[in-house]
């Protein structure tokens, strides 16, 4: 780092929807060892917006999980259930913009418009792309769906979105290394994603974009599971005016059939590795740090 280059800042971004396992630990522990390595603050912020599947004793565990671990983060905790109205301004200023759209469908309505065309592109996650049936309503048929209490999630109009851009987007990428390239971002492989959920107004990308600004992350250390996320986020912020943090996705640990740990039924919780005797030490080693 650079002497009068200003203080980097790192992130722990754990969702509450059930206890820290041993990808998480790794997570958290390149965090560390990275923000000690380059002079940053490291936060930890808690990604509980989806109320439904996050619970407080899911919160409480992470920071005492990540006490025994030996993670020590900048306090206060960041919460995103304290950031809606932040999120809702955001939202309103892209539909504001023509940049974002209120889709009413639910799962049925796309499938049955998609069903029988073949080779229907997909997001990097798998999801078919929304075929656009509530793009182009009208603001009467929008205002009489509303008003009759329909909930809408909110889109990106990602061909709009791509428009107001002539060159491409990329990002900074260093992943585990030292040295950083250039990645071409791909967020049309997003389609029209989106950005607002039917219950809450946001979603994981729009939420994780606005509060990496507002809390002045400059490095982003997370999964290779987000890798392609990326491109979406670029376009998110180049939108929205914020800054691009430099990332650094790091591999995920997998299990003895290669699947992705977090997804494992092998993957156990820190609580129950702690509870089966494993100390902190052990798990410290065992992921490659001392
Ligand atoms: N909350 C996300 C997760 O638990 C991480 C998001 C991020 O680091 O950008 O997978």
């Amino acid at each position: 780092m650079h002497p009068s280059s200003p203080t980097p800042v790192l992130r722990f971004a754990p969702s509450p929807n059930g206890y820290l396992h041993i990808g998480h630990a790794y997570s958290a522990l390149v965090n560390q060892r990275i923000a000690r390595a380059i002079g940053g603050r490291l936060l930890l912020r808690v990604e509980n917006i989806d109320l439904g599947r996050c619970r407080p004793e899911y919160e409480k565990a992470i920071e005492d999980d990540l006490a025994w671990l030996g993670v020590e983060w900048e306090k206060p905790v960041r919460r995103q259930s304290d950031y809606f109205p932040v999120y809702a301004r955001a939202l309103d200023g892209l539909i504001e913009r023509g940049l974002a759209y209120r889709c009413f469908c639910v799962r049925g309505d796309i499938s049955r418009v998609i069903a029988d065309k073949r080779g229907w592109p997909a997001d990097p996650d798998g999801v078919p792309h929304y075929p656009g049936v509530c793009r182009h309503m009208s603001p009467a048929e929008r205002d009489r769906r509303l008003a009759s209490g329909q909930r809408a999630a909110v889109r990106i109009d990602m061909a709009a979105a791509l428009a107001t851009r002539a060159d491409p987007l990329s990002w900074r990428e260093f992943g585990e290394s030292a040295v950083a390239r250039e990645v071409a971002a791909n967020p049309a492989a997003w389609g029209d994603a989106i950005i607002g959920r039917r219950d809450v107004s946001a979603s994981y990308h729009l939420a994780v974009v606005l509060d990496d600004a507002d809390q002045g992350v400059t490095d982003v250390v997370r999964g290779m599971d987000l890798f392609h996320a990326t491109g979406l986020h670029r376009m998110l912020q180049h939108l929205l005016g914020l800054p691009a943090p430099a990332y650094r996705h790091h591999e995920l640990l997998r299990d003895e059939r290669g699947a992705k740990l977090s997804k494992s039924a092998h993957a156990k919780s820190l609580r129950s590795l702690r509870a089966e005797g494993m100390t902190a030490t052990r798990v410290r080693e065992m992921l490659g740090f001392r």
